[in-house]
């Protein structure tokens, strides 16, 4: 069938930004976790390097924060499930967060680029394996036998972000681009914006708390709290539904 005829992809890029109303604080929160310590710390393999024991006893903290806060999707997760399950082309979830909280919601295409909660990595023979247990120095990898090796399987700044073949795939078909609750500061993803804006007719849309920097990048924009504005913006996209031709 041509492609005209069929219902392009919608792709769906979210940040920290969707899970806020979930309990979890986004990078810019003022009292925030991830504003008690410095980045270049925690989050970077210069900081791994220098003080493992640190960078581990503070995704040791956040697992447990995590954990105690027993976090939920909240309406803006669950909208993004009702958009897959019922629009009629393919959705596809391309998320920075670590949290589980879209496949909760009951996404089922859902790409981490930036990693996951709950998987841990060796850093000596690459292995991925789920595991909530608390890491430090002395962890030993159960495939090599390696000490002081293992670390939560997540990106850190200056790291390639995962995945990013089958995420430019889907951003190469979709006719829908929407960013919900992302400060388009981190890249690859504050660029995919433009990469698909490279094609003509891709429809591109900003959901946010507030403008970001890249708002000029989008052609509608939307804004407040993403529980507030995500599923009325989704089932207004669900009752227009896409025609041959556009949006
Ligand atoms: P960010 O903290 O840089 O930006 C968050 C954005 O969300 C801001 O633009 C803010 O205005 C907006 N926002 C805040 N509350 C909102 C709400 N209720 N509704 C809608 N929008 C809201 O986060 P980012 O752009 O995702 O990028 C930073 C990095 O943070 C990512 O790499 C991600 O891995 C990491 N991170 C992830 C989590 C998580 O897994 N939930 C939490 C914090 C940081």
């Amino acid at each position: 069938m041509h492609q005209d005829y069929f219902p392009p992809g919608i792709v769906v890029l979210t940040g920290a930004g969707i899970s806020k109303e979930s309990g979890i604080d986004t990078f810019r929160d003022p009292d925030g976790l991830w504003n008690r310590v410095n980045l270049e710390d925690v989050a970077t393999l210069e900081g791994w390097h220098r003080d493992k024991k640190k960078v581990l006893d503070f995704y040791n903290e956040a697992r447990g924060l995590f954990r105690a806060a027993q976090v939920a999707p909240n309406a803006a997760h669950d909208a993004l499930a009702r958009l897959e399950a019922k629009y009629g082309g393919d959705v596809t979830i391309v998320t920075q967060n670590i949290d589980p909280l879209h496949e909760m919601a009951g996404s089922k295409n859902v790409i981490h680029m930036h990693g996951r909660e709950g998987e841990v990595r060796c850093m000596k023979c690459g292995t991925v394996f789920p595991s909530d247990a608390d890491l430090s120095p002395q962890s030993v990898c159960p495939k090599c036998g390696t000490v002081g090796e293992l670390r939560p399987n997540i990106v850190w700044f200056g790291e390639q972000p995962m995945h990013l073949d089958e995420i430019y795939a889907a951003l190469d078909k979709c006719g829908l681009f929407i960013a919900i609750g992302t400060s388009g500061q981190v890249y690859p993803a504050a660029g995919f914006v433009l990469h698909v804006r490279r094609r003509p007719r891709v429809r591109t849309v900003e959901l946010n708390l507030e403008p970001t920097e890249n708002q000029p990048l989008f052609e509608e924009h939307i804004y407040g709290p993403a529980t507030r504005i995500v599923p009325p913006y989704v089932e207004r996209l669900l009752a227009e539904g896409w025609k041959p031709g556009g949006w």
